[in-house]
C-alpha cells in the first residue's frame, strides 16, 4: 500500500491526481511524527522491516540514493519516506519517472508498503500521486485544553490527532499521537538533507 500523509485537504477528492488547496496548507503540524507513528505500528504490529530516510530508534537509516538503488533486490519492507517531494518530484529527471513507472509496478509484488510526507504535496510526482489510495492530514492541539495550534515554533505539550482524508473522508481521527511519546523515538529536529542523484533504472 502507498499512504500519503499531506498538509492539507483535497478539492476535489474524485480527480485521478488529488489537488489541494494550497492556501490552507498548515506548517509543523506532525507530518514526519505521523509517518515515524505508522511505521512503528508496522513494525510492531506486522513485524515488518522498517526502512526510513530520517533516524529512529526502530528503523534501519537509508539515504534516498541507498533506498531507491536497492529498492527491488528487497522484499517486505515498509518503507517511511519523508519529504518526497525532494526526491520524487513532478519536476523530475526521466530517470527518475522511469524508476517510479517500475517501483509503482512492482511495489506488491515485492511486498513494498511506502509511508511518504509532503509538505507540497502538487511537488510529488504525478505516478506516486495516483498510486497512492490512502491519505491520511495530521492536525496538531495542544495536550492541556486541546485546542488547536498553527504555531511552528510553539513548545507546549500536543497531540497530533490524524484524519484520513481518502478514501474514508473526514470524520473521526484514526489516530491520536502523543507528541512526547512519539517523540522519543526519533529526532524531531533533524533536517532532511540527502538527495538523488539517480536511482538504478529497470
Ligand atoms: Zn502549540
Amino acid at each position: 500500500m502507498m499512504t500519503g500523509i499531506v498538509g492539507k485537504l483535497f478539492t476535489l477528492s474524485t480527480s485521478r491526481s488529488p489537488v489541494p488547496m494550497e492556501d490552507d496548507i498548515m506548517c509543523g503540524n506532525g507530518k514526519t511524527m505521523a509517518n515515524a507513528y505508522f511505521c512503528l505500528l508496522d513494525s510492531i504490529d506486522r513485524d515488518r522491516w522498517v526502512i526510513t530516510n530520517y533516524h529512529t530508534d526502530f528503523s534501519t537509516y537509508m539515504g534516498a540514493q541507498e533506498i531507491f538503488d536497492e529498492f527491488f533486490e528487497r522484499e517486505n519492507v515498509t518503507y517511511g519516506i519523508t519529504e518526497i517531494q525532494k526526491f520524487l518530484n513532478s519536476l523530475g529527471k526521466t530517470q527518475n519517472k522511469v524508476w517510479v513507472e517500475g517501483a509503482v509496478s512492482q511495489r506488491r509484488k515485492l511486498g513494498a508498503d511506502i509511508i511518504w510526507d509532503s509538505q507540497r504535496v502538487m511537488s510529488v510526482d504525478n505516478r506516486i500521486r495516483e498510486h497512492t489510495k490512502v491519505y491520511l492530514i495530521p492536525k496538531k492541539f495542544h495536550k492541556h485544553d486541546g485546542t488547536p495550534c498553527f504555531d511552528e515554533d510553539c513548545m507546549q505539550p500536543h497531540f497530533i490527532k490524524v484524519y484520513c482524508d481518502k478514501p474514508l473522508g473526514i470524520i473521526d481521527p484514526i489516530a491520536v499521537i502523543d507528541c512526547e511519546e512519539m517523540g522519543a523515538h526519533y529526532n524531531t529536529n533533524e533536517l532532511c538533507l540527502d538527495n538523488l542523484a539517480a536511482p538504478g533504472v529497470r
